[in-house]
């Protein structure tokens, strides 16, 4: 895409859509439709083979999916966009396009788990390999390359350790090989990191997340160059079938406006709980991209405009006392799913990483005690408030 405007928050207000070419209409039209009708047989004909432009059914285009797959192209500079049913069906579809049986994978340690899931069952079905990496130098990587290494996927910050990895590092070493990498960028939000920038190959989201910021859809995006999306578009999507719907396309435009103002509150809100929690006796141990005493700070500065609003923290005890505190929780809501206007607790060792045998889950850092705040957009005073008298207890068991 080409760069129409300088600054991101104008971007996620005016780019991809003209209002002149819809009737004057100032938000983008939902083209609820499944098909679309063609003014002769011989325009059908020139459509289908390419050779006139235009819609023909919906899993092969629809004008509301288009809005919103020019405007994650220009908010991750890439060349362009493609929306999907959901983050899976994103993940799954640049995977299954970029891999043939036989190939290698190299993944970052602490893949979201269904990520994880999806490779197993590759490697089951269509005898793909991978291997996991912390990736914290380029000789961890390249000790793992091999001849049919075709894919380095990355997760920044890794879920929910909030370790992160070097990016242009990674790129580079990749580059060398001839190796595609792919990043899943769903933590950040391109507004706080855009992982094309610094060489990297494809961009892809769980949209349900921070694009989305309202806790209302499911759904996922991708962005590369053209020629890989428009692959992506002809085959993974298309004959696989996962695609997103013209409503929840314009959920997602609705929600994309205020990403940067979101972004910024959930920033300013997490970095209050991060130094509340640090403090607090019945917490061991508090991770936050944004500490600047966290060991991959300096990754952080070179390639993050801020910490986010995802915090994870370890309790004094295990697998009970972490229980017991999300019971005690009265306004912050147990559940999984991050960067809603709610703020949301979640337990990674029986929800979203119970799927990663134990030995797997201890080495990537996933603790019985580890909890993950996805820090909401409340009054950071109202959310302590609760956080405090819920770690209270713990310490009043203990006593
Ligand atoms: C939620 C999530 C996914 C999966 O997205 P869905 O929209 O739930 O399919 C993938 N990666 C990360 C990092 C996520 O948080």
């Amino acid at each position: 895409m080409e760069k129409k405007y300088k600054n991101m928050e104008t971007e996620v207000i005016h780019a991809g859509y003209e209002a002149k070419s819809h009737l004057g209409s100032l938000s983008t039209p939902i083209f609820q439709t499944s098909t679309f009708t063609f003014e002769t047989a011989e325009q059908g004909e020139n459509r289908f083979a390419g050779k006139e432009e235009g819609y023909i059914y919906s899993r092969l285009g629809n004008p509301t999916v288009r809005a919103l797959e020019e405007k994650i192209a220009a908010l991750e500079n890439a060349e362009d966009g493609i929306a999907f049913g959901s983050g899976m069906a994103a993940v799954s579809a640049v995977l299954f396009s970029l891999v043939q049986t036989g190939d290698h994978i190299i993944c970052s340690q602490g893949l979201y788990g269904c990520t994880f899931g999806l490779l197993e069952l590759m490697k089951e079905k269509f005898k793909i390999t991978y291997d996991l990496s912390p990736m914290e130098n380029v000789q961890q990587i390249q000790q793992l390359i091999k001849p049919e290494t075709v894919c380095i996927y990355v997760e920044t910050p890794i879920n929910p350790t909030m370790r992160m990895i070097d990016l242009e590092m990674v790129a580079s070493t990749a580059k060398e090989h001839a190796i595609t990498v792919v990043v899943d960028n769903t933590f950040s939000s391109p507004y706080l990191q855009q992982p094309l920038n610094h060489g990297c190959d494809v961009v892809l989201h769980s949209a349900t997340k921070y694009i989305c910021g309202h806790g209302d859809v499911v759904a996922g995006l991708a962005a590369g160059k053209k020629e890989f999306i428009r692959k992506l578009g002809m085959t993974t999507l298309k004959d696989i079938g996962g695609i997103i719907s013209p409503f929840d396309a314009w959920l997602l435009l609705r929600g994309l406006k205020t990403l940067p103002v979101r972004m910024d509150r959930h920033t300013e809100n997490a970095k209050k709980l991060y130094e509340k929690l640090k403090e607090h006796k019945a917490v061991e141990h508090v991770y936050y991209p944004g500490d600047p005493s966290h060991k991959d700070y300096h990754i952080l500065k070179k390639q993050m405009k801020d910490g986010g609003g995802l915090i994870s923290f370890e309790i004094k005890g295990g697998k009970q006392e972490a229980q017991s505190v999300m019971n005690a929780l009265k306004l912050i809501k147990i559940a999984v799913s991050l960067g809603d206007a709610e703020t949301l607790i979640q337990h990674p060792a029986t929800m979203t990483h119970a799927v990663v045998p134990e030995v797997q889950r201890l080495e990537m850092g996933i603790s019985n005690q580890l909890l993950r705040l996805s820090v909401g957009l409340e009054a950071w005073e109202d959310v302590w408030e609760d956080l405090k008298q819920a770690l209270d207890t713990v310490i009043e068991s203990h006593s």
